[in-house]
């Protein structure tokens, strides 16, 4: 049979689809069950993977059976409710569900013309996010692969805007020569930011640190005179304590001068979303853009971030895509918006997952995330643990005793394969970082999870 004949015969028969449903279906049954953290053996087993690349086409069901023997048993169980590590929330099921039908789809979301669908649920996202966010009507949206991406994407429309401020066009004459952009930040700022700012031209020495508070939010009083040629770096969501910085102020003293106020609000900026929770976030509706991804606290599958931006031209600009055989059309053309061309069609599943929860459902979800981190912060107090946070949002941030016994902590309760956090460190000591983000986490994950701790600590 030759290889034409071959892979027709598994797409008509369907087999192929069937398994791995089986294995879909097993894996989300047993979720429970494993270790929320592969085991060393599982580990050890994943050189199965250590072969030569095959000289001749294989199977189709043999590659799937591999991938499902080793490959499953080596994943993190982050679609459980105990991984409380980074903060990499769940998946909602009906984002699941229509991911699959859009992965048999396969469609190249880069133009109108090679996925229409995929432009239609960009435009409805768009619409969706800037009425649960409350932003400005004007606000535009790109769908990127994760907030580091739309963080770049922001910093990238800042930088086209404070150079044009100083009459300078970037994309005409370069950075060589251009005049000089400001950029204020804390200490605090995400990897990521820092790690966009140095793709974009900018090093740690072309920052101005700003200091931040016992909680990692910005000190206000410390920011300088602004003007329209800086650019401000604020948190929704400090990666360790869960803090906002205060908006409301920084975008006040930002609107008269005219300067950049772009907020990383990977996670936190859902707050915004959330009826009791939404006093985190005043003011935020005042910058000028804003990276928040759909992964984290709303709970779509990998990849997908957004970056917001209330200058539609800065971003097209900057993102700029120009070659003769690009086709724009009059509808809305998605890599316009994103530093790609070819990009998967990741606003389908950002769609069913606003779709389905609906603005009630958001709410509901993501204040649970807030309920159960406040769940742990008390049970964890009880234990003997110190809370080293507010509490404010989803973000634990505990420690025992000493850095000695705070990192035996760790060590335990990565290994137990019952639950999953990871460490940090915040003024100098080892920490312990907790995110509370799936919907998954019941009341009773969150016992169990305690009882973990206390063991550790019992133990040490
Ligand atoms: C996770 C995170 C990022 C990076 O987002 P990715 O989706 O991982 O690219 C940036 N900022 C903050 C505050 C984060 O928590």
């Amino acid at each position: 049979m030759n290889l034409q004949t071959q892979m027709s015969k598994e797409l008509q028969d369907k087999q192929l689809f069937d398994r791995a449903k089986s294995y879909a279906y097993q894996y989300i049954d047993g979720i429970d069950e494993m270790d929320v953290f592969p085991s060393g053996q599982s580990l050890a087993n994943l050189k199965a993977f250590d072969e030569p690349l095959p000289d001749e086409p294989g199977s189709a069901l043999a590659v799937l059976d591999q991938l499902n023997q080793y490959g499953g048993p080596a994943t993190i169980a982050q679609t459980g409710g105990r991984y409380f590590g980074f903060v990499n929330g769940g998946a909602v099921p009906a984002s699941l569900g229509v991911k699959w039908l859009a992965d048999v789809w396969d469609q190249c979301g880069g133009l109108y013309l090679t996925s229409p669908i995929n432009a239609k649920l960009e435009t409805v996202c768009e619409s969706w996010l800037r009425e649960v966010f409350g932003l400005p009507k004007e606000t535009v949206a790109g769908f990127v692969s994760g907030t580091s991406m739309a963080n770049l994407c922001g910093l990238a429309a800042a930088r086209y805007q404070l150079l044009k401020n100083q009459g300078w066009d970037i994309n005409e004459k370069g950075l060589n020569g251009a005049p000089p952009i400001r950029i204020l930040a804390h200490e605090q700022v995400h990897a990521s930011v820092k790690k966009t700012l140095a793709m974009l031209g900018f090093g740690k020495a072309n920052i101005e640190w700003i200091p931040a508070d016992e909680q990692g939010r910005i000190v206000v009083e410390a920011l300088p005179t602004l003007d329209n040629t800086c650019l401000v770096l604020l948190q929704a969501g400090n990666v360790n304590t869960g803090a906002y910085d205060d908006f409301d102020s920084v975008c006040e003293k930002a609107k008269t001068a005219e300067a950049w106020v772009h907020i990383d609000g990977a996670f936190g900026l859902w707050a915004a979303a959330v009826q009791d929770l939404q006093y985190l976030t005043r003011g935020f509706e005042k910058a000028d853009s804003w990276a928040v991804d759909g992964h984290k606290t709303l709970n779509t599958p990998y990849d997908s971030g957004i970056i917001l931006c209330r200058h539609q031209d800065a971003l097209i600009s900057a993102l700029q895509a120009t070659g003769e055989y690009l086709v724009f059309s009059d509808q809305r053309d998605p890599l316009l918006y994103t530093p790609e061309l070819s990009k998967r069609s990741r606003a389908i599943e950002l769609w069913a997952t606003l779709k389905y929860l609906g603005k009630a459902g958001i709410d509901e979800m993501i204040l649970g995330f807030h309920q159960r981190a406040k769940q742990l912060e008390q049970g964890l107090a009880d234990v003997g643990f110190e809370i080293l946070n507010e509490v404010v949002f989803n973000q634990v941030l505990v420690r025992f005793q000493d850095d000695k016994k705070t990192r035996k902590v760790i060590e335990y309760v990565q290994k137990s394969g019952e639950c999953w956090i990871g460490p940090s460190s915040w003024n100098g000591q080892v920490v312990i970082r907790i995110s509370v983000c799936s919907w998954v986490t019941t009341e009773e994950d969150i016992q169990r999870t305690l009882s973990v701790f206390q063991q550790a600590a019992n133990g040490i």
